[in-house]
């Protein structure tokens, strides 16, 4: 009998399943950290099924959908963990500026006078197809209008974790903050449950919201089990600001506040203390860095090989599109490396594995999804991302990882799988109508220039 069994179980066929992407090689960013040549994946109703050297896949498993990787190297989907998806129809207007002149004399009043609910549709959709052309499965979004960021998002198939915002001014979706608890509180319950958007908070920063607006996001956010994304430590003008006002460092007015805990997302945490760094670690609080936009700014150089020796939960953001200026993240990774190793004379600093590891993994980790998110494992969302090796920039290959943060861009990606859905196939955006998202944005240019004009 049980010899009859095994025998069945042998004869049995593979199961139908709805994709199978073979013919890559793997870099899993398991606990293993395995990479492995000649591999299949198969993914049903949106979860990875199985990981492995194909002819093990494929004799279990028959793919309804079949992606050929075509000898390429297979991620999981990039997280890029830091940005305001919509700015990039403010890409260009103003650069190599101090940050505080360029938010006050250029981005509040440009957003003041442009950014309706169609503006940021209009502008995620753009950014939506940029970030899927570069790998990026997942965005981290703090703006305004965060519902129509959900919608694009949706619309184009990629996964989000939008914030809405609290700052303490008339902002242009809601002018009071008790309109912005309104509209966060309707947010969070029409978002609830969703497979690609995650609905959050998105406060902007300790120096622009009081503490009683802080503590009342926090008790909202904790009403929707909602994650946290706040700026903290980005410039040393904001350091000197918090101090002046409160007598402590951002990080140590959000602790006293009772804010800080897994699910709270800091952005950039450039001037973070070693002390700082320690409430960070003892909370579970995410950084994410943003180096490109941190250069271009001049607000300085986060200490990442630090925050990696402490096992901080750090992921990589590219910020801003008016900042950087484009939302690549291979291009941000190689930031990061170069960064590192730039900013401290150790060229061991921020080491290719470890980069790679922000741009997966370490997103994950600092949103606190790294049950769901982040690698190639069984269990997990299946956000699979396939890089072509047609560029002669990627020949010859000794190590995958090696290329991927040091030769690789975001054009050499070839496939995007975001939750078991193929949304680009041989470079072709199957979600999105790429020629009229970006007729729309180069209209809304003239609207624009318009506006700055007066
Ligand atoms: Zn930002």
């Amino acid at each position: 009998m049980s010899l009859l069994l095994l025998l069945l179980g042998l004869a049995a066929p593979p199961q139908d399943v709805d994709l199978v992407v073979r013919n890559g090689t793997v870099v899993a960013m398991d606990p293993g950290r395995r990479v492995i040549a000649g591999a299949a994946i198969a993914v049903d109703r949106g979860a990875i099924l199985a990981v492995g050297p194909e002819a093990d896949v494929v004799s279990r498993y028959h793919g309804r959908d079949l992606l050929d990787a075509a000898g390429g190297i297979v991620i999981p989907g990039l997280i890029n963990a830091h940005g305001h998806a919509p700015m990039v129809l403010f890409r260009g207007i103003a650069d190599d500026l101090k940050l505080m002149d360029w938010l006050q004399k250029y981005i509040f009043p440009a957003e003041a006078k442009n950014v309706t609910a169609d503006f940021v549709k209009a502008g995620t959709r753009l950014a939506a197809l940029e970030m899927l052309r570069s790998g990026t499965t997942t965005f981290v979004d703090m703006y305004y209008f965060e519902d129509q960021v959900a919608e694009a998002a949706k619309e184009a198939g990629i996964r989000t974790v939008a914030g809405s915002t609290f700052i303490d001014f008339p902002a242009p979706d809601n002018k009071t903050f008790v309109e912005a608890e309104a509209y966060a509180e309707r947010f969070f319950k029409r978002w609830a449950g969703d497979p690609l958007v995650v609905a959050a908070a998105a406060p902007h920063s300790a120096y622009l919201c009081k503490p009683e607006q802080l503590k009342a996001v926090r008790a909202l956010a904790d009403r929707f089990s909602a994650p946290i994304l706040i700026h903290v430590s980005e410039s040393p003008d904001e350091q000197k600001q918090v101090r002046e006002k409160y007598g402590r460092t951002p990080t140590e007015h959000l602790r006293d506040l009772g804010f800080l805990r897994k699910g709270v997302l800091f952005a950039h945490g450039i001037w973070l203390s070693p002390s700082d760094r320690a409430i960070v670690k003892e909370n579970g609080v995410g950084v994410a860095h943003c180096p490109e936009s941190n250069m271009k700014l001049s607000s300085g150089a986060a200490p990442v090989r630090d925050m990696l020796a402490e096992g901080i939960r750090l992921g990589l953001g590219t910020d801003g599109a008016a900042s950087n200026n484009d939302l690549d993240m291979f291009e941000e990774m190689l930031a990061a490396a170069l960064l590192a190793k730039h900013a401290t004379g150790d060229p061991t600093a921020a080491p290719a594995p470890a980069v790679l590891e922000m741009a997966t993994l370490g997103g994950a980790r600092a949103l606190g999804m790294e049950d769901r998110l982040g690698s190639l494992e069984v269990g997990k969302r299946a956000d699979i991302v396939v890089v072509g090796l047609d560029a002669p920039r990627l020949h010859p290959l000794y190590d995958p990882v090696s290329h991927l943060v040091y030769a690789a861009k975001g054009a050499d990606v070839r496939h995007v799988v975001v939750e078991g859905h193929v949304v680009m196939r041989d470079r072709k955006l199957l979600t999105l109508h790429e020629a009229a998202v970006i007729a729309e944005a180069d209209r809304l240019r003239g609207q624009v220039i318009s506006t700055l004009a007066h």
